[in-house]
């Protein structure tokens, strides 16, 4: 397979997964996630229209925005260390991975110096697990509250990442969980905090997401094939 026909084939899936669900498929955004793959692959899926690509670690993100450059829309979807906020401040289209106050502190200070308003997603750890990072669903709106007041940080939705070997119904039901709590923080109208966006989804339960209400899903290998870390790639071993 191609990255065309996967490229094909996945949005085919979040088009049935949409109409399914009484949804319609144009509100939803499909990320290719391009992390660990070399520039050309980026290059090859943008001669199909893809122009919105997903990385998880900084310096890679800045290093092939600096290679690729022109049209593409580049996504934060990993996990953000304060002091790496530099490298991706000028790149990043959405920043997905903001769970606290001080992280959004630190991108307020670095979008101010180049005159950005910087969007980003609050990310949830709607499973509970010990080991997922984002914010917890109880402590999701009083941080909305507290980054709404910066004023080069714009809040556009919500972000999870689900569990590994849960089935359908329990992703689904997880992504539910995270659309209600959009909807609970969108009905306290705060100035600065915009809703729309749920990210959610990835290879092996975008189309739950689908249904339960995600606008952006974040693919990997089913786009660009299985991802091979015992492979010598210098680009996977940045910021480890
Ligand atoms: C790697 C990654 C993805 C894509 O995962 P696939 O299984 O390759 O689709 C999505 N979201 C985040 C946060 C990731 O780190």
């Amino acid at each position: 397979m191609s990255i065309s026909d996967n490229l094909k084939s996945v949005s085919q899936r979040i088009t049935d997964a949409a109409l399914r669900a009484g949804r319609d498929p144009s509100h939803i955004k499909l990320i290719a996630v391009s992390k660990t793959r070399p520039a050309d692959y980026v290059t090859e899926a943008m001669k199909y229209g893809q122009l919105d690509f997903g990385e998880n670690r900084p310096q890679e993100l800045a290093a092939k925005a600096e290679q690729i450059g022109g049209s593409v829309r580049w996504h934060q979807i990993g996990q953000l260390q304060k002091n790496k906020v530099r490298h991706i401040i000028s790149y990043a289209a959405l920043i997905h991975s903001v769970d606290s106050l001080s992280l959004a502190e630190e991108i307020e200070k670095r979008a101010a110096a180049i005159d950005k308003v910087q969007d980003i997603l609050i990310q949830v750890n709607i499973s509970g697990e010990e080991s997922k990072s984002g914010a917890s669903p109880s402590e999701t709106a009083r941080l909305c509250r507290d980054i709404a007041k910066l004023p080069h940080v714009h809040i556009c939705g919500l972000m999870t990442i689900s569990v590994k070997d849960y089935d359908y119904d329990q992703n689904k039901r997880l992504f539910s969980a995270l659309a209600s709590l959009a909807s609970e923080i969108e009905a306290e109208k705060i100035d600065n905090v915009s809703m729309k966006e749920l990210s959610m989804g990835m290879t092996h339960d975008f189309e739950a997401a689908v249904e339960a209400g995600a606008t952006i899903v974040r693919v990997g290998e089913a786009i660009f094939g299985e991802r091979d870390y015992s492979l010598n790639n210098p680009m996977q071993n940045i910021n480890q």
